[in-house]
């Protein structure tokens, strides 16, 4: 593989069947070369070519333990920075469509968030301010957080990390998601009243007000997942009324008000681990991508399985990874070309792996 160079990708044309057959056979040859990472949320089409599924962190520490020099990423683009954040010497981290970004990630970049860094630290002058990143961020932000003591976070473990890092200062910068911040932060028994909202887009403090940031435990980032955000309150009333005994789990970037109208709320590896586990013949309702919903529904024919919402479309752009760009990709990997690979600065890697260090070293 030390002579294979970077290349276009070209897009193959041709009938789904032809297309599967081709990408299997470009996926066989690859053999042990070359791990495939695939996060819940990606189309069956090309889900059924992952050796492995999961979260985008799960996902990313299997790359980077992987024998394999060529790691291909079913996901969005600040996953295939993670992986390559923690990929060994040695390792190429390629995505299918470089253009298959993140809402969420997109709602806060380097820029707004150093102009918001620097007003914050002059309006509290003494405070310890912890950054703290959502493992759904630009490798960027990640670093930021890394040098300037902070860390990241996935849905997961966001509590425990929230709580280090009251522990260790006076309040916490947590972006880019205004609604797990504020999950959070109340689960933990903040007023939210007391969570400041920093919108980029305003020039004076973020739109936040002085002496509301001067107490504020936790200042929140007023970014949103575009999918998450859908869900409400009211479907879940409603699905209550429709479906009497229905469980209702949603993932905790949904509202704070659907949050509270949910029987649990949890990351898409606690959503699947519940799927599991509740009893046959169970109603249960998810607040979630639609791919895993469906996923999960014909995975449990016992218990009926149904989303909170089947009008939204799947996250558009996981979406913009389908088989056409993965044979591709698979076909130009195997005539030993590189497409697509996903690199992040060494020194921008070398701080954001700080602050996943950091996040890993509390368990
Ligand atoms: S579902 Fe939301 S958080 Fe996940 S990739 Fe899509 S926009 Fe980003």
């Amino acid at each position: 593989m030390s002579t294979a160079v970077a290349c276009e990708l070209t897009i193959p044309e041709a009938p789904s069947e032809e297309l599967r057959r081709r990408a299997w056979e470009a996926r066989e040859a690859l053999g042990d070369q070359l791990i495939v990472l695939g996060h819940h949320y990606q189309k069956d089409e090309v889900i059924e070519f992952a050796d492995v599924t999961g979260d985008s962190f799960k996902l990313a520490k299997l790359g980077a333990e992987a024998e394999a020099e060529l790691v291909l990423f079913l996901g969005v683009y600040f996953m295939a920075e993670s992986a390559d954040v923690l990929a060994r010497p040695g390792q190429t981290v390629v995505l299918p469509d470089l253009s298959a970004g993140c809402h969420l990630a997109e709602c806060a970049d380097i820029y707004t968030v150093r102009d918001a860094w620097e007003q914050i630290s002059g309006a509290l002058p003494g405070k310890r301010i912890i950054p703290l990143t959502y493992m759904n961020s630009d490798a960027v932000l990640k670093a930021f957080c890394g040098e300037n003591g902070g860390a990241v976070c996935t849905s997961g473990n966001a509590r425990t990390v929230f709580e280090w890092a009251l522990a260790e200062g006076d309040a916490i910068f947590f972006f880019p998601d205004e609604h797990l911040g504020r999950n959070i932060a109340c689960d933990m028994g903040f007023e939210d009243a007391s969570l400041p909202v920093w919108n980029p887009r305003l020039a004076e403090l973020g739109g936040a007000r002085r002496e509301l940031l001067a107490d504020a435990p936790v200042i929140l980032w007023k970014g949103f997942c575009n999918v998450h955000t859908n869900f409400t309150a009211e479907q879940v009333k409603r699905h209550r009324e429709d479906h009497p005994g229905v469980r209702v789990i949603v993932h905790p970037e949904c509202p704070r008000p659907t949050v509270l109208a949910a029987d649990e709320s949890g990351s898409t590896e606690y959503i699947i681990r519940r799927c599991n586990e509740l009893p046959a013949g169970s109603t249960i309702s998810i607040g979630t991508d639609l791919n895993l919903v469906y996923r999960l529904r014909d995975a449990h024919p016992a218990k009926t399985i149904f989303p909170m919402l089947d009008t939204i479309c799947p996250c558009v752009t996981m979406n913009r990874i389908d088989l056409p760009k993965l044979t591709g990709c698979l076909e130009a990997l195997e005539s030993g070309g590189l497409p697509n690979v996903v690199s992040v600065d060494e020194e921008v890697a070398e701080w954001a792996r700080v602050a996943l260090d950091r996040m890993l070293a509390l368990g």
